[in-house]
């Protein structure tokens, strides 16, 4: 009897949830034998948190800079630096913590040590052969689902392909979510990042290529970011716990369905223009009354509420050679297109629309 591999889901191992759950990763540590690598956002550099994490002596802590969101060149270089410092030794286990761009470096890092090459040969679905180096995600802001999904998005400069490496072997072995974690993030990032929760659920129950577990993720998922973001405190103690599990629930719905149209576009802009990744999606969120009109209202008002700002006219002047390359890193992504428009979107998204919807932003 034949198994359909296509609906056979990976979910992560372990999480352990809670307000001071950070406090687990030394138990969680002890019980692996060799050196730990610890990959954390620079934002953490000097800070409290970072003195109090259990490193002992042969570890290894470095900070990932998220100046640029991971591009495959980078994390090549990032692993070269380790197997240098180490003398090939591989790391008994990865800690990754900090928002989705050092979330995947981990996740990327940890499949290249057990699979030869450089990252960008791993762009694509089911590439990665060998189980990774054991890792561990700490997120400390949520909203990608970097931390449940099974991919890792990078970005190739030489061929503008934002991809990642969508494999079980991605998936992390182990989380610990400590809703402590996010108290510090930005207003305006935490709302940023947040809404990618939202997008994708949205994205995701409005196209064609669905199934009944997918969907029931993202309904709970949207329903968590909207009780997050129509609330007087987005950031209280109750709505970061919230926000972190929708992250979470939307990381897991999106193995099981594509997004739509926003992501496209959002690639678009962050290929062309270097727009970081949630930024990019609220910016086209302004643009997208004509294919998701009822988010598009319920968008707003939460922006409102929030009295958050979103740039806007990012793409209002470009020169003809930028709106070419928009159109080309928009409708390179067929599959969430086709999830959204069918197969004849191109037949929708001419380059005279596509152009029209960037200026609108
Ligand atoms: P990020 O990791 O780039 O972090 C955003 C900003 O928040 C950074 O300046 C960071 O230093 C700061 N920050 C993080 N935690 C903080 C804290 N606790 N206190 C103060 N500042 C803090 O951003 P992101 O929005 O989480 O992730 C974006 C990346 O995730 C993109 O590269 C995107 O492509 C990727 N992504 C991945 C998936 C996936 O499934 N793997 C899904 C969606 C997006
Ligand atoms: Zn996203």
């Amino acid at each position: 009897m034949s198994v359909n591999f296509n609906n056979n889901s990976k979910h992560v191992s372990y999480y352990n949830f809670g307000s001071g759950s950070l406090r687990n990763l030394e138990g969680l540590l002890d019980q692996k034998k060799g050196f730990k690598l610890f990959l954390i956002d620079h934002y953490f550099e000097n800070k409290n948190i970072v003195q109090k994490l259990p490193v002992k002596e042969g570890d290894v802590v470095f900070f990932i800079s998220t100046l640029h969101e991971p591009k495959t060149t980078v994390i090549d270089e990032t692993l070269s630096h380790f197997l240098q410092l180490k003398g090939n030794e591989k790391p008994a286990c990865i800690v990754g913590i900090g928002g989705g761009s050092t979330l995947d470096t981990a996740k990327a890092i940890a499949n290249l040590y057990n699979n030869p090459g450089h990252a960008e040969a791993y762009q694509g679905w089911d590439l990665v052969k060998n189980q990774a180096v054991y890792k561990i995600g700490i997120p400390t802001i949520s909203g990608t689902g970097s931390e449940s999904s099974r991919t890792c998005v990078m970005t190739n400069s030489k061929t503008g392909l934002k991809l990642g490496m969508n494999s079980d072997f991605t998936i992390y072995d182990q989380l610990i979510l400590d809703p402590d974690l996010t108290k510090t993030v930005p207003d305006k990032q935490y709302f940023y990042t947040g809404m990618d929760t939202y997008i994708h659920c949205i994205e995701s129950l409005a196209g064609s290529h669905r199934n009944a577990i997918g969907d029931a993720f993202s309904r709970e998922a949207l329903q968590l970011s909207r009780e997050v973001f129509l609330s007087d405190d987005m950031k209280s103690d109750k709505n970061r716990e919230k926000i972190m599990v929708a992250s979470y629930l939307g990381g897991v719905a999106i193995a099981n369905s594509y997004v739509g149209v926003v992501h496209p576009f959002s690639a678009g802009l962050s290929v062309v223009l270097g727009t970081h990744h949630c930024v990019a999606n609220c910016i086209v969120m302004g643009a997208m009354e004509e294919f998701y009109p009822r988010e598009y209202h319920e968008f707003n008002t939460m922006v409102q509420k929030q009295k958050i700002e979103i740039p806007r006219g990012i793409a209002a002047n470009l020169s003809a050679s930028q709106y070419e390359q928009l159109f080309n890193s928009t409708v390179i992504h067929e599959k969430p297109l086709t999830n959204a428009l069918g197969g004849n979107f191109k037949e929708i998204l001419t380059f005279e629309k596509v152009t029209e919807v960037f200026k609108k932003m």
